[in-house]
């Protein structure tokens, strides 16, 4: 321990494109959402920054509080920022306003989304720089619309004293989205066209250059949201590009398994589902089914398996082994509902299953939060087959409301879910390893088998699911633990509570 170490909080800066209740596209809005909370009971000081969307509800926006205005140099330009903030059931949350940039009616997808998100990089450290509030000794980035962060605060902000002492964590939600630009941009937009360094390990792919690969060269820890994606992101197949960069961090890099809401997701008080029942007394678990049948369409029959799926229509989820074997699970009986939007043709492809399969299938093409609700508690089974899964969170939920998850061996679905074993009993869900449609189909049948034939042995394996603890206060304890490696120097406020 050095000399002058002393006892107090540590200050997070929590920076983020999404947070749940303001702006969400997916799992890393959940993350903003909950994450800070746990790492203030977890004893951090903790501040939220994000983009003041023009999508960011007025209830919300009618409250923020105007604290300062200065101009970012962005190269050649200067570009006015505003920072807003809002206190949230007792957490801090900052927002840079800048209307050009982000009043539209979404939060991504446009053609300026690299400047869009270089400003909020560099907005976050001039802010540091000019909001003594917002005073930190971390700055924690997620994924690369923030991973500029660490590159700006290396190459222009370190000679300011609140910025030389910044230790800056980088965590990886989805490897597949990296923010990769024209190379133009470095001189145009970031100004680092004349720094060697940031221009190599900035360098994408042919004349690219690549967010995402300059937050992993230049932070100083790297964390991502499960322990076995942590490992999968060193591989080739799973690295897309960067695993060389993951091996050579290797020793930086942290995988941590993301919780969910436990308030917003318990199917003892849930207001959202018909009944309400617990791992104590699971009776009104059928009833949630019996109303979710009705509800969609399908066949009130007790005794046909449910399976529901709850998720972006997207290549990752592994809905070409779910089109493959449609045919061959629709002709054991078994009832498939699934609610989700995405890619065209995958909607298509299960608009198409709806209307083939009449009241044993359910395809909701859309996004509706309260109807998850329904259809986590009203499954019996959650199918995830995922290419790959950072750490997925509808399993979690699933196994919460008793709904046994049928996953694909990998990244997050695999450190969450525990195979069920024949020889033990023990268990919280279904397991199968390869991309290949009959494994899947195959598993999925041996589920519904237990289902038909051993109610008690499924009712166990319910109770174990319903049992597992997904709060977020363990993943706030292993982050506090990176953020405490990062500065030796400030004993930790809160003894490490597991
Ligand atoms: P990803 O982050 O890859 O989209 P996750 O499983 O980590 O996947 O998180 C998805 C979250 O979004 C879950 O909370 C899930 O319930 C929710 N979700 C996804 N699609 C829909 C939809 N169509 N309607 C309601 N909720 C959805």
């Amino acid at each position: 321990m050095p000399e002058s170490a002393h006892r107090r909080k540590l200050r997070i800066l929590f920076a983020s494109s999404e947070a749940v209740p303001f702006a969400k596209t997916g799992g890393l809005g959940d993350v903003a959402g909950s994450l800070p909370r746990a790492l203030k009971h977890a004893g951090a000081k903790v501040a939220v920054i994000l983009p003041k969307y023009g999508t960011i509800p007025e209830q919300y926006r009618s409250q923020m509080k105007h604290v300062a205005d200065f101009y970012v140099p962005l190269s050649w330009r200067n570009v006015y920022c505003g920072i807003e903030k809002l206190e949230l059931q007792g957490l801090d949350f900052y927002f840079v306003d800048n209307e050009q940039y982000f009043k539209r009616d979404g939060l991504y997808g446009y053609g300026d989304d690299g400047e869009r998100f270089a400003f909020f990089s560099k907005a976050i450290l001039e802010a540091i720089v000019k909001v003594p509030e917002l005073a930190c000794d971390v700055l924690h980035c997620n994924d690369w619309q923030t991973a500029l962060c660490p590159v700006f605060l290396n190459e222009f902000y370190r000679g300011a004293p609140q910025c030389a002492d910044i230790k800056t964590v980088m965590t990886v939600h989805n490897i597949k989205f990296q923010g990769q630009f024209g190379d133009n941009m470095l001189s145009d937009v970031l100004g680092l066209a004349d720094i060697p360094a940031a221009r190599d390990q900035l360098h994408g792919d042919g004349n690219s250059i690549n967010f995402m690969k300059g937050g992993l060269c230049y932070a100083d820890a790297l964390t991502t949201v499960s322990p076995s994606y942590a490992y999968e992101l060193q591989m080739p197949y799973y690295g897309e590009g960067l695993d060389g960069i993951f091996r050579r961090r290797s020793n930086n890099l942290t995988g941590i398994l993301n919780g969910i809401d436990t308030t917003i997701w318990n199917p003892k008080t849930d207001a959202l589902i018909v009944a309400n029942y617990s791992s104590d007394d699971l009776s009104n678990k059928a009833e949630c089914k019996r109303a979710l049948q009705e509800e969609l369409g399908l066949r009130q029959d007790p005794t046909r398996p449910l399976v529901v799926m709850v998720g972006r229509l997207t290549n990752q989820k592994g809905l070409g082994l779910v089109r493959y074997a449609m045919d061959g699970i629709m002709k054991r009986g078994v009832q498939v509902a699934i609610l989700g939007t995405g890619d065209a043709d995958q909607e298509e492809a299960f608009r198409y299953f709806d209307s083939r399969y009449g009241d044993m299938m359910c395809a909701k093409i859309m996004f509706d939060s309260d109807l998850s609700h329904r259809m986590y508690a009203g499954g019996d089974i959650l199918l995830m087959p995922s290419e790959f899964e950072p750490c997925g969170l509808s399993q979690m939920i699933a196994m919460r409301y008793g709904t046994l998850p049928l996953v694909r061996e990998t990244g997050g679905l695999r450190d969450s879910v525990i195979p069920y074993n024949k020889f033990t009993g023990e268990g919280t869900g279904f397991r199968f390893s390869n991309m290949n449609a009959d494994e899947m189909a195959d598993t999925l049948l041996g589920a519904c088998e237990i289902f038909w034939t051993d109610p008690d042995l499924w009712k166990s394996l319910q109770v174990q699911a319903m049992g597992t603890d997904f709060s977020w206060k363990k993943a706030a304890n292993q982050y506090m633990d990176v953020y405490h490696g990062l500065h030796p120097e400030v004993i930790r406020y809160n003894k490490r509570r597991d």
